[in-house]
């Protein structure tokens, strides 16, 4: 086990249901891994604990071994035995939990969308709080993340921090709001809390059905830090329109809630070195980039007559978030423009996974258009490098990652105004933005005319005044969305509320 003497900065624990590139579905997977790199680099000792999913990318994973320990941890009134992993992922300690529970929890060929989500997520949450116990962490800082482990906070105060795992301040980030993993009170006993205590308005209760728990209402009572992952999504969270139905919550503990802006990998998204890259390319020499368009356009059975005919990219999980209706609507409007569209995406929701196939079927052979509906990492990378506008409609967004990934490999963003969206595109006309941070085009009603005056824009500025274009492209390729700057506020929340326990200690 790794020791936390040597190290002088702080000790932080992640515990996620994701991290990227092992075990990813969206966002919340690229955070975990991008914000622990940035603050090792920092100098602090960071730890993760997560599931051993039997779909991770076990290849991404270096040194992995069992541990020579039986973690035994409570469910639904007995113990039961958990092999522990422990392995590198992206230079991180990484700690895998394996449940040795008859319900197989974590060996169902996916990561989410099972019956028991509840049960599996709030087994996972005690587990892992169970070996940082029994493997003598002394963390000063439990990071936990989203619904899924946002049970490590009740679980903390009310029964570890009893048994001794007392050194840490519990860290609580939401990276959605509108997954809370709600469920019926009773069904909370089983990871060992106490029903009767904690299902009550100012704890646990979910705000709008009182025979129902809220685990992230719990964790954003219980925690000492909460956080959410842009600045705008957090002051929109706390209005009744934006909060889904957790505004009050947040108002009453909002002395403790901030939003901070993520950063993306760097190294993990980087046009010069991305071996999933036809060839690499920089700021400074973007024949490359027009070479992936190309190769892509090959790849994809695209025309290519024309190097000049625009192409507009979207990655994204498919669902009613994400603005599934302007996407398609981008599609029509990008064709009668004259452009190319590729669409990389993939949903859970069966209706719009169908909807999308009949036009995915509907485009086959067309040579402007192709939809790939699934998940594909190394694709993901080849339309970023290809594409020269992206667009990202999102009806809300807490952060959004493509934005800036698409800066980073030269697309433009194409985005509405909300969120962290709001917080990181800014659009060429605005006289209200310095003209250094202007970087896409931006629209504010969720419809189909306001879409196009975004889109239209980008069309014209592309095709009337290449040169202008080609500037802004190098403009968005140089801004610095690594992690280095909100981590530093991450460390300063940490470093504040750990001084504030010391004190309090002491008095
Ligand atoms: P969310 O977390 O809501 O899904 P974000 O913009 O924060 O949205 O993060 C999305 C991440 O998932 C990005 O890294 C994006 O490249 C990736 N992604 C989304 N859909 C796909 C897909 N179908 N295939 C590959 N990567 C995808």
């Amino acid at each position: 086990l790794i020791s936390s003497e040597t190290c002088t900065g702080l000790h932080i624990i992640h515990i996620a249901a994701e991290m990227a590139p092992v075990a990813k579905v969206g966002g919340l997977g690229d955070v975990v891994s991008g914000l622990s790199k940035a603050l090792q680099k920092k100098g602090h000792l960071v730890e993760v604990v997560l599931p051993k999913y039997d779909c991770m990318q076990n290849e991404r994973i270096g040194d992995m071994r069992a541990l020579d320990l039986v973690l035994e941890s409570y469910f639904d009134g007995r113990l039961y035995k958990n092999k522990v992993w422990v392995g590198t992922v992206e230079g991180l300690p990484v700690y895998f939990i394996e449940p040795l529970h008859p319900a197989k929890f974590f060996w169902r060929g996916q990561f989410y969308g099972e019956h028991d989500d509840f049960k599996r997520f709030s087994y996972f949450s005690r587990a892992a709080l169970e070996l940082l116990l029994q493997a003598g962490k002394k963390p000063d800082i439990i990071h936990c993340h989203d619904w899924q482990t946002a049970f490590v906070a009740p679980l903390y105060w009310d029964l570890y921090a009893p048994k001794g795992l007392n050194s840490a301040r519990i860290c609580f980030t939401c990276h959605n709001f509108e997954y809370q993993g709600t469920s019926n009170a009773s069904e909370l006993g089983s990871c060992g809390l106490d029903v009767s205590q904690l299902n009550r308005p100012d704890r646990m209760q979910d705000n709008s059905a009182h025979d129902r728990v809220n685990p992230v209402k719990g964790a954003v009572v219980f925690s000492n830090i909460v956080t959410t992952v842009s600045p705008t999504y957090a002051q929109e969270v706390r209005t009744a329109e934006g909060g889904r139905g957790l505004h009050s919550t947040l108002n009453s503990h909002s002395k403790k809630f901030v939003g901070i802006l993520n950063g993306i990998d760097t190294d993990a998204w980087d046009p010069s070195t991305d071996t999933f890259l036809k060839v690499q390319y920089s700021v400074d020499d973007l024949q490359g980039k027009a070479e992936n368009k190309e190769a892509l356009r090959k790849h994809l059975k695209l025309s290519s007559a024309d190097a000049m005919q625009p192409l507009v990219g979207c990655i994204t999980r498919l669902v009613p978030q994400k603005g599934v209706h302007l996407i398609r609507h981008a599609i029509y409007r990008t064709l009668e423009l004259g452009g190319q569209f590729v669409l990389l995406g993939s949903s859970p929701v069966p209706h719009i996974q169908r909807e999308f196939e009949d036009i995915a079927n509907h485009f086959q052979n067309h040579p402007n258009v192709r939809l790939i509906l699934k998940y594909d990492e190394a694709l993901s990378h080849s339309i970023y490098a290809a594409s020269d506008m992206f667009i990202i409609p999102s009806i809300f967004e807490p952060c959004g990652l493509t934005q800036m990934i698409a800066m980073r490999f030269g697309s433009v963003p194409i985005a509405r105004k909300t969120g962290g969206l709001n917080d990181s595109v800014f659009d060429v006309d605005d006289d209200s933005i310095p003209i250094q941070f202007r970087n896409g085009f931006t629209f504010v009603t969720p419809d189909e005319q306001g879409l196009n005056s975004a889109l239209d824009r980008a069309f014209n500025l592309y095709t009337k005044n290449n040169q202008t274009w080609q500037q802004l492209v190098q403009r968005n390729m140089k801004i610095d969305f690594s992690w280095d700057s909100s981590a530093s506020q991450y460390i300063e929340l940490y470093e504040k509320s750990v001084a504030r326990a010391r004190a309090a200690n002491r008095a």
